[in-house]
């Protein structure tokens, strides 16, 4: 596929700060990695944004609304508030550590695998799960207007349950 390079670099990281970023050192730790992550993504790594990223990263792949991280940080008395889940989740996204699903107009889902993949999107469950082929292509591209290109093509193949 050749817009396989567009995929992985569309994301809204202004080049500078990219270029100064270092690669992460991962150990498998969730808190160190996490610190790691912001840091090498050129955010400081604030207690909120430790904590959240914790939750987010520290349990392997997964898809999550900004309600859902608000209301595992709650459970976790992580003291946030729901603007500051919102605030973190775009800005780890802006980041390139999160991509964005868009399911309905109502319903954003934060997805922790930013390699290019799709979805299906169950629902009676509202719950995003990754179709495990991604060499998944559309048979027949649009034509894209001039002076544009395609950036990334998300799938999302909705199911419901059959009855
Ligand atoms: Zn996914």
């Amino acid at each position: 596929m050749t817009n396989q390079i567009t995929v992985l670099s569309d994301d809204a990281v202004d080049p500078a700060s990219r270029s100064a970023a270092h690669q992460p050192a991962l150990t498998g730790c969730p808190w160190h990695d996490v610190n790691e992550m912001l840091q090498a993504a050129g955010l400081r790594p604030t207690r909120q944004r430790m904590a959240l990223g914790w939750l987010l990263f520290g349990k392997g792949a997964r898809h999550l609304t900004a309600e859902m991280l608000y209301e595992e940080a709650t459970l976790a008395k992580v003291p946030v508030s729901l603007a500051t889940v919102y605030n973190t989740l775009n800005q780890l996204t802006d980041a390139g550590l999160l991509r964005q699903v868009s399911v309905d107009g109502t319903k954003t889902y934060f997805d922790t695998n930013v390699t290019a993949h799709h979805h299906f999107y169950l629902e009676n469950n509202h719950e995003l799960v990754d179709i495990p082929d991604p060499h998944l292509v559309l048979s027949k591209m649009p034509e894209v207007p001039e002076g544009y290109e395609i950036a990334r093509v998300d799938m999302v193949v909705r199911l419901r349950k059959k009855r």
